[in-house]
């Protein structure tokens, strides 16, 4: 099919954000009694899921310090139960469990999800929490927790089925989904600085509105719009400062531990939530006894069929290498440079060992394909959720992304002139403004 010369709505990037704009504005426009086809195109110059999308571990949650996140997260969460099937959504709930240093952010977190609504419990103290969890797992060991909080809603989906479900969504609506063709700049309007033209590998396509979803490419996009490299940023202490980096990249480190997910179902066969822990008390290597870490550390797994074993991440890592020089392509485990390291894998299997004695000795079931990605953070790790150049709305998630499901939606109802209070706090003015959001004692720089 011929590439179209112009269209009203061209969305840029066929990951979570991109296909959840269509599929809110394909449905606005049907809501509307108007046509969808030919209105609406979703541009990816490799495929749908080839980004960040296609290898999340796909964990949904509301656990958040920063109110602006959990409201956020709350309306995603509604979109994710709108279609569990459809969307291979799992709604298992999520558990954050922590040392005594996070007790209080996470009290705060528990009293604020009973004001919006958003079902949880929450354990504290010691002996507590310790019965919590063995009422889940007999074999629980993990030391120095003294607080957990079940969020009861919340779980995961399984990555490249949510969005080939997503797609198949979207497709049907009228949206058409074009692979293999790269935006390569834009053209303003002679009289005004909105974008008229997206210029692609494959030649010109006129357009009235553009919405960027491009993931961890966020930065050459920026680029492309000549928009700062560097920014001012007044900090939550109104201290200001100068010529920050607008994007810096940090690899994301995750992992599949070959056991029949089986293994980690509760004592009485159920599915269990997602587990998080993070805690102070010391890690030991469990195969040779030696201490990986005498500070703060966190991971997070989940039984997982799609992956085919017990799934999980622990804390991302700085990239060194200077922003414009970071290689995105190829892309997470195609990487020659970001792949989850063996430290990593020594490290999460350790960490899972010493939370559950099922998992002492799993270390040689560790898989030993490559895994991960990086993703592009902003200089608070929190999204911007902006337009600019009057037609371009820029969604740059700052890799909080798999689970705002509904993000795509608020912004489709943007762009068709309703404004959305619920993206106010993640305008690109907050740098300057001195609008971050709060920080929390967790050890991520998304928590
Ligand atoms: C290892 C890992 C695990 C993660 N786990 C979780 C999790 O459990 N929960 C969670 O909430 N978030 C998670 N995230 C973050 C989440 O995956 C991302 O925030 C989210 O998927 C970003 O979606 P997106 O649609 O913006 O971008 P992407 O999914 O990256 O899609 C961007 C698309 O843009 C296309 N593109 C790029 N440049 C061009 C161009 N010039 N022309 C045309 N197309 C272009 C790409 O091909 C790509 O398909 C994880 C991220 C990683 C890396």
């Amino acid at each position: 099919m011929a590439i179209p010369e112009h269209v009203e709505f061209v969305i840029i990037g066929a990951g979570i954000h991109g296909l959840s704009t269509s599929w809110r504005l394909a449905q606005k426009l049907i809501d509307k009694g108007e046509e969808v086809e030919g209105r609406i195109v979703v541009l990816d110059k490799s495929g749908i899921a080839s980004g960040a999308s296609g290898i999340a571990c796909g964990v949904v949650r509301n656990n958040y310090f920063q109110p602006a996140m959990r409201r956020l997260m709350a309306h995603s969460v509604d979109v994710w139960e709108s279609d569990p099937e459809g969307l291979s959504y799992h709604p298992v709930g999520y558990m954050q469990i922590s040392c005594e240093a996070m007790r209080e952010d996470v009290r705060t977190i528990f009293e604020q999800q009973q004001e919006i609504g958003y079902e949880s419990v929450f354990i504290e103290g010691e002996n507590a929490s310790t019965n919590y969890m063995r009422g889940m797992f007999e074999d629980w060991q993990a030391k120095n927790i003294t607080s957990v909080l079940h969020e009861k809603r919340g779980g995961y989906s399984n990555n490249t089925k949510a969005m080939y479900g997503l797609s198949a969504k979207v497709e049907k609506l009228g949206v058409r989904i074009i692979s293999g063709i790269e935006v390569k700049g834009f053209i303003t309007d002679s009289t005004s600085n909105a974008v008229s033209t997206v210029v692609t590998d494959k030649g010109d396509i006129t357009c009235e509105q553009i919405i960027i979803g491009a993931g961890p490419w966020v930065r050459d996009f920026w680029s492309m719009l000549d928009l700062p490299k560097q920014i001012t940023v007044k900090d939550l202490d109104g201290e200001i400062h100068k010529n920050v980096d607008m994007w810096r990249y940090w690899q994301l480190e995750e992992g599949v531990l070959t056991v029949p997910p089986e293994a980690l179902l509760t004592d009485d066969g159920k599915m269990p939530p997602v587990i998080h822990v993070d805690t102070d008390a010391p890690l030991y290597s469990d195969v040779d006894g030696s201490v990986i870490t005498e500070e703060m550390w966190g991971i997070y797994y989940k039984p997982d069929w799609h992956f085919g074993g017990v799934q999980g991440g622990a804390s991302p890592y700085k990239v060194n290498t200077p922003v414009d020089e970071v290689a995105i392509d190829p892309y997470g485990p195609s990487s020659p440079e970001f792949v989850s390291s063996q430290e990593f894998a020594h490290m999460w299997v350790s960490a899972l060992a010493h939370c559950h004695k099922r998992f002492e000795g799993t270390m040689p079931k560790y898989h030993r394909e490559p895994s991960g990605g990086i993703g592009c953070f902003t200089p608070d790790s929190f999204p911007v959720f902006d337009k600019f150049n009057e037609n371009v709305f820029i969604i740059a998630d700052s890799n909080h992304g798999w689970k705002m499901l509904g993000v795509g939606h608020l912004v489709a109802d943007e762009v068709m002139g309703e404004n959305q209070e619920l993206l106010e706090p993640f305008r690109f003015s907050r740098f300057e403004n001195g609008e971050l959001h709060p920080v929390s004692n967790s050890p991520y720089p998304w928590s």
